[in-house]
This record gives C-alpha cells, structure tokens and sequence, in this order.
C-alpha cells in the first residue's frame, strides 16, 4: 500500500516537497497510524496546525454539523460562523476588527497591503517600506517571500517585490540604519520558527515598539506560528508586553482547515474600504467552524496554564538528554540544537522509531498538539531519547 501511495504521488503531485517515508492514515489525539497499522506519536501537529490534535471530538462535530448545514456563500452575504470567530478574537485580544483569508502567506500579504496603504494615505505615494528581519519567514508568495529575509528563498524567483529591507534580529541599531523617512512597516516574528525556533530579546521588541510608535511606523507580529496558545498565552505578543498594530495568525486557528486572519488596532482597523481587498474563500463558514471551537477551547485561561505547564516539563527532560543543547522553549513551542550529528537524521530516525518530529534549521523543532497528554509526551520523549543515544 505504502509504496503504492509514495509512487503516485511522485508521479502527479509536484516535487516540491521532502516527504518523510511514511504514509499517515488516521490520528486521534497526539498519536497517528500509517496505513500498515504501525503507530507514532506526534510532536509536530502537521507544523503547528492541530492545535487540539488529530480529530477532536467536539471539533469534529462543530466542522461536520457545519458541513452538513451551510458549506460556502462567498463573502457576497453575511453568515454566523466567520462573525462569530471574528467577535470571538476581538473580545479575546482587544483587537478591533479582523480580516478572513486562508493561509498565512495571505495573511501577511493582507497586513503588508494595509501598511502600505496607510503609509501612501498618510504620507503620500512612496511611504510605503517595509523592515523584516534577517533569518525570518513570511511565507511563499511573491510578496510574502521578499519579505522573507532568507536569501535562499529567493533565488529562482526574481524580480521579488520591491519596498523591503532586512535588519539584524536583536540590534535595535541596525533597525535605526535601515528606517528612512520612507518607512510604513516593521514586520517580525516574535520567535523565528523556521528560522531556527529564535526567540527575540524582550528588550529588543520594546524597542521595535517604541521606535515604531514615535515615528508612526506600523507595527506587525506574524504569529502565524506562535499564534493561538503555542507559545502558553493565546498570542505571543502578551509574553512580550507589547501591542502591535496588526497581528497576523493562522497555522493552528483553524484546527486543521485552512484558515488565516489579520487582527487590526485602532489605528489600522479602517485603513481598508469596501474593495480593497478580498478572497473568495476568506471566511468560509467550515473553516470558522472549527476555528471556532479552537479558540473556545484554547482561549480558556486553564487551558493556557496546561501548554505552559506541558512546556516547562518538556524542556526540563529534553534539558537531561544526550546531545541536546540550548534549548528554546515558550510553551509548546520547542526547539534545540544537537551537540552532533544533524536534526534532518534525528528527525529521519525518530520517524522510523514511531516518533514524528520537525526540524528548522540546524534545530529539532518540536510543536506537539496543545491538548497531548503526558502520556503521550513521555512516549514520545522514550523514542526521541533512544535516537538520540545512537546519534555520534
Ligand atoms: C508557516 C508560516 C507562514 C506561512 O504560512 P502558510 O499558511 O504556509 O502560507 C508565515 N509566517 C510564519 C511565521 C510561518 O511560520
């Protein structure tokens, strides 16, 4: 069955992805079968998006009750789910208003979109760059990919879009070289999570936000990662004490349906009008469906205090194990780096072994669902302990 499945997909889906040797069938909670009855644990939640784990009951049953009842309209009419996730974030964070769309790449291409229009309306026409970071991720878009500061991203695929310029994480100096008179927009991720799972100094974020608050300057946090209790507080941005102007999300919203979002302030709830931006799908009423469960079960205060609790026990048995060094941890989202060997063949190996891991970088990143058990992260920290022993 395995290789049967492995062939066809080699043949007609695009090679554009490393794909481990396995074929997952089914999952429930934190643990998954492949399609020979074989059985992992998994502390990767497919990158961050099964916040509640493989087919949660209550999500299951808000998504098929929602299937069954209203599937799509098109942004044309009002429907309950997409308001009711909308008013849900709002009255969570403090946010104003928010915008639906489907992917994270979307949703950073829709807060560079009202940066750049609140610096043309503000400022006039050439108001309009935008500051990320070195070693950041954004996403795959043309756009959302210029933002990316990672040269090897870019290659292949010029002429990227124009207006971004790349500081140096932690050095408020640079940043200050890179403003110029011209500036709408610094754009981060409070820890880099493709990037090696790097966490900004707290200091350093302080002063983006001062920085940007005395010249006006938008400031945007992509929590499409970190976002909706991965990091033990629903966003990132709380652990940091600062409000950014926009905040983008989406990976674990929807649960496991696609689903991404633009939070917006005071300041930049309105900079949109009717026209200016859109998506056919933003807003489908599944999607919300099981976002919506998502965060009434993550934005519960219990719940939070778990993923820090599960977090903190994680990293203190990672801190014991052989081979583990510097370990990054905010809640249930963890990364380490390997004193030998690479994360690519410890990944490779704990698959084998019935454990699935992520790697980002030279790190082992690991995201398991929010509601994993300890059972289940002593079963999957006994594989990833064996592995690391014959690691040289
Ligand atoms: C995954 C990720 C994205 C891209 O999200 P997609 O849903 O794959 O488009 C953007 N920013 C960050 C920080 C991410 O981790």
């Amino acid at each position: 069955m395995f290789e049967q499945l492995k062939a066809q997909d080699q043949q007609y889906i695009m090679n554009t992805y490393g794909r481990f040797d396995v074929a997952i069938k089914s999952g429930k909670g934190a643990s998954c079968e492949d399609f020979d009855g074989k059985s992992f644990i998994d502390f990767g939640s497919g990158i961050g998006v099964n916040s509640l784990g493989y087919c949660h009951t209550a999500w299951v049953q808000a998504v098929t009750a929602q299937a069954g009842q209203l599937n799509h309209t098109s942004n044309l009419y009002y429907t309950k789910p997409c308001g009711d996730l909308a008013k849900k974030l709002c009255d969570l964070t403090g946010y104003q208003k928010v915008f639906f769309g489907n992917s994270g790449a979307e949703a950073n291409e829709g807060a560079i979109k009202i940066a750049r229009k609140y610096g043309i309306d503000h400022y006039g026409p050439s108001h309009t760059k935008i500051i990320t970071l070195v070693n950041s991720f954004h996403g795959r878009t043309v756009t959302t990919l210029a933002a990316t500061g990672q040269d090897v991203f870019h290659q292949s695929f010029f002429p990227l879009t124009e207006g971004f310029d790349y500081a140096l994480a932690g050095d408020i100096e640079d940043v200050k070289t890179k403003v110029d008179e011209n500036t709408a927009a610094i754009l981060v991720e409070f820890i880099q999570g493709e990037g090696g799972v790097l966490p900004l100094e707290k200091t350093f974020v302080k002063q983006l936000e001062t920085l940007c608050q005395e010249k006006d300057i938008l400031l945007i946090a992509d929590e499409v990662q970190t976002g909706v209790g991965r990091t033990g507080t629903f966003y990132c941005y709380e652990q940091y004490g600062v409000h950014p102007n926009l905040v983008t999300s989406a990976k674990g919203l929807g649960g496991g349906l696609p689903i991404g979002a633009i939070l917006a302030d005071e300041k930049t709830c309105k900079v949109f009008g009717a026209g200016d931006h859109g998506s056919t799908f933003g807003g489908n009423p599944i999607a919300c469906a099981g976002a919506n469960c998502v965060v009434d079960v993550v934005g519960q205060p219990e719940f939070l205090e778990q993923v820090r609790q599960k977090g903190a026990y994680l990293k203190e048995k990672l801190s014991k194990m052989p081979h583990v060094k510097d370990i990054r941890q905010m809640g249930l989202m963890i990364g380490f780096d390997l004193d030998t060997g690479t994360s690519a063949q410890v990944a490779a190996e704990c698959v084998r072994e019935g454990l699935l891991v992520l790697t980002a970088k030279q790190a082992v990143r690991l995201l398991p669902p929010l509601t994993i058990t300890y059972e289940e992260i002593d079963k999957g920290l006994a594989v990833l302990e064996q592995v690391l022993k014959t690691i040289v």
